[in-house]
């Protein structure tokens, strides 16, 4: 759903997309970095001293990325929006205002726009989706082809401890053989998977 209000002065449409806007910036910002911005302290378990209750123990748990916090004493809970709106007494627009500004995020809440620049935005808004989809699904590949040279290093490890010749006189299991010609090559692949699948880790 999006808010808008239009007013038909000089052919200038008033635009507030402000669901998109909201989307971008809990998308773009990280909740524990906002909430240290704010002065929140964030212990190395991501737990906070609650800001909204009498608090003496680190009682809110402040998640990763755009999964918000939670005080599992006093139950408030929430995105970094609606931590900024409560903190700071501000309205939902006002909160997208603040964290708009405060980390220079540039997006144009508020701001008189023509329906030309309208449709400009709209363009890069989807074309921006876009490229996080398409990363998503680079992602997940690379995650699969991860596991599937894990999956192979890990028959041929086995393999290797399981049929290894207990005499010096026994003849060689081919299982054997196989997993001591595979495990370098199947071993360099899961080293090349581990480093393709970090180097492009999407958050
Ligand atoms: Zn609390």
């Amino acid at each position: 759903m999006k808010f808008r209000t239009e007013t038909k002065t000089d052919g200038i449409f008033w635009c507030a997309l402000m669901i998109d806007y909201a989307t971008e910036i809990k998308e773009r910002l990280d909740t524990a970095e906002v909430l240290e911005a704010y002065g929140i302290h964030i212990d190395r378990k991501g737990r906070a001293v609650c800001p909204f209750h009498d608090d003496n123990t680190p009682s809110m748990q402040v998640y990763s990325g755009s999964k918000g916090y939670h005080c599992f004493a006093c139950g408030e809970n929430g995105d970094i929006l609606t931590f900024v709106q409560k903190y700071f007494g501000l309205s939902f627009l006002k909160a997208c205002e603040k964290l708009n500004a405060d980390f220079a995020l540039d997006l144009p809440i508020g701001q008189r726009i023509s329906v030309r620049e309208q449709r400009a935005m709209e363009k890069a808004t989807r074309e921006r989706k876009e490229k996080r989809k398409a990363e998503k699904a680079m992602q997940e590949r690379l995650e699969r082809d991860y596991w599937a040279a894990f999956d192979e290093w890990a028959r041929l490890d086995y393999q290797l401890r399981k049929y290894r010749p207990q005499a010096a006189t026994e003849p060689l299991n081919p299982l054997f053989v196989e997993a001591l010609q595979r495990i370098g090559l199947a071993d360099e692949r899961l080293t090349q998977a581990d480093l393709r699948r970090r180097g492009s880790a999407y958050r």
